[in-house]
């Protein structure tokens, strides 16, 4: 299973789809998309292989920002509607997760009673919480890191506000994610392999820090709010 995203000036869907590929070997049993342009938040998202996955992705969608998926299911079955990445309640917020919330049942019960719930995984229960808190009056940062300090478990986390071009919210407990810097572009990967078609530079994330990604710049926060500075290494492909 694993994650990429891209923000920058290219298109994002194939850099996103090579990314993915290059994680197969991993092992999966979904896989998704997320493209963000003027017109809105685009999923596409699958069952299966990524070249099924490729096949129903609209080439005439150009978007900037994107984030993908592949999924190892642990909490609902493999389908479409379980595959990643998932939507808050209004569509807002799109967010793909590697990793196992423990407690996700609890916060549904305790946060989450009014929502209807479109999939039977741990992660939607994220993206869920996020929109409730903005609706409560918090900004989105404020949202997303009141949501990680309810959250119980591991996770590798890329999340889209339909309300920004221009930025992508990370982060990661327990679970594998960096973020590859470029020129004019910014990228987010699990796995370092998937994202060296594009640069080799890579910032190692900590767990429970955040990142607030954008084409120019990348902000390593903690959950204090904290800014953290960390330089890049130079990832290399293994012989
Ligand atoms: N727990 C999530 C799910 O079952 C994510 C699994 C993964 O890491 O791919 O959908």
């Amino acid at each position: 299973c694993g994650i990429v995203g891209y923000i920058g000036n290219k298109d994002s869907k194939d850099i996103l789809l090579k990314g993915l590929e290059k994680l197969e070997y991993r092992g999966y049993d979904s896989a998704g998309i997320a493209v963000k342009n003027e017109s809105g938040i685009h999923v596409f998202k699958e069952k299966g292989r990524i070249a099924d996955l490729r096949s129903i992705v609209d080439e005439d969608v150009l978007a900037h920002i994107g984030i993908g998926h592949t999924r190892w299911a642990t909490h609902g079955v493999p389908s479409k509607g379980n595959s990643h990445p998932h939507q808050s309640a209004s569509g807002r917020f799109t967010l793909v997760h590697n990793g196992v919330i423990e407690n996700y049942d609890l916060l549904k019960q305790e946060y989450l009673s009014d929502v209807t719930f479109e999939s039977e995984t741990d992660t939607e229960v994220i993206v869920q919480m996020i929109e409730l808190f903005v609706n409560e009056g918090l900004n989105v940062l404020e949202a997303f890191r009141k949501t990680l300090t309810l959250l119980h478990g591991s996770y590798a986390l890329a999340l889209l506000d339909a309300q920004d071009n221009e930025t992508i919210y990370v982060a990661k407990n327990k679970s594998p994610l960096l973020v590859g810097l470029g020129k004019g572009f910014n990228v987010v990967a699990s796995d370092a392999m998937a994202m060296l078609q594009v640069t080799d530079q890579y910032v190692e994330l900590m767990d429970k820090e955040i990142v607030i990604v954008t084409k120019d710049q990348v902000t390593i926060q903690d959950l204090n709010g904290e800014v953290i500075s960390r330089a890049p290494y130079k990832a290399e492909l293994d012989a």
